[in-house]
């Protein structure tokens, strides 16, 4: 199977970078699947930027509501309006920064399938929690509660000590985790969790994609910080194994 390269923009990216990074990605030949999620003003231009180049957009959040009284928030429908295919749900920073619960990812999972998004649900455990040794009953909870009945779309581990601050687990922690996630989704959603696509994710850059990416059940990664320059991004996604 292609691996997923996905680029998480965060709250970077502005109107005048559009059409440079588009145009670099497109031209790029590449043997891996490219999804970019910036931030929602900028779906739009770079969903028509990149239109019949293959690489996907997505949004880096939604609502679980269609709409409503939300002040600030985007709904599923809203984001597949403008042209995103995925939508990253659960990421740490909106657990931590936002008070997001494994119940609410559930209910955005939910309206991100209604929409005819692929959700991409991120899970991971911090730093106290690695050392306290827990981190992969935080990582089955969290997979537990946060995918809905029949959950069909994408996981994403990132450790939250790894994401932005240059440090990566070991090897053998990434496979580790990788074969206790698939286990899990094996458990709690039968075949379908045979196949679903695991990234991994924290501070993947061009020099230590290609070890991250060729470990057991990586199926790709999440990218932030790298995301943001074309030439890293595209680094990554030619590190990655052929599939
Ligand atoms: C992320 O935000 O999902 C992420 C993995 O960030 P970084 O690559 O910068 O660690």
């Amino acid at each position: 199977m292609r691996q997923l390269i996905a680029g998480n923009w965060k709250m970077h990216g502005r109107l005048a970078d559009v059409q440079g990074f588009a145009q670099a990605v497109r031209t790029a030949t590449r043997h891996t699947d490219l999804l970019i999620c910036p931030p929602f003003t900028l779906i739009d231009r770079l969903a028509t930027a990149l239109a019949g180049s293959g690489i996907a957009v997505g949004g880096q959040d939604c609502h679980p509501a269609p709409e409503g009284a939300y002040t600030g928030d985007i709904s599923a429908p809203m984001l597949a309006e403008a042209g995103a295919a995925y939508v990253i749900l659960g990421h740490s920073e909106r657990r931590q920064g936002h008070g997001e619960t494994n119940a609410r990812v559930a209910g955005k999972v939910l309206a991100a399938i209604a929409a005819g998004l692929t959700p991409i649900v991120c899970v991971g455990e911090t730093d106290e929690q690695r050392d306290a040794g827990e981190a992969e009953d935080v990582v089955r909870s969290q997979l537990m509660h946060s995918l809905p009945e029949g959950f069909a779309g994408i996981i994403a581990y990132e450790p939250v000590w790894a994401i932005g601050t240059g440090r990566t687990p070991t090897d053998a922690d990434v496979a580790a985790m990788h074969a206790a996630i698939r286990a899990a989704l094996v458990a709690r959603l039968g075949e379908t969790g045979k196949t679903l696509k695991i990234l991994y994710g924290g501070s993947v850059k061009p020099g230590n994609a290609a070890s991250l990416l060729a470990l057991p059940e990586v199926g790709g990664a999440l990218v932030g910080g790298a995301s943001l320059k074309a030439e890293d991004l595209l680094a990554i996604a030619d590190a990655a194994p052929r599939g």
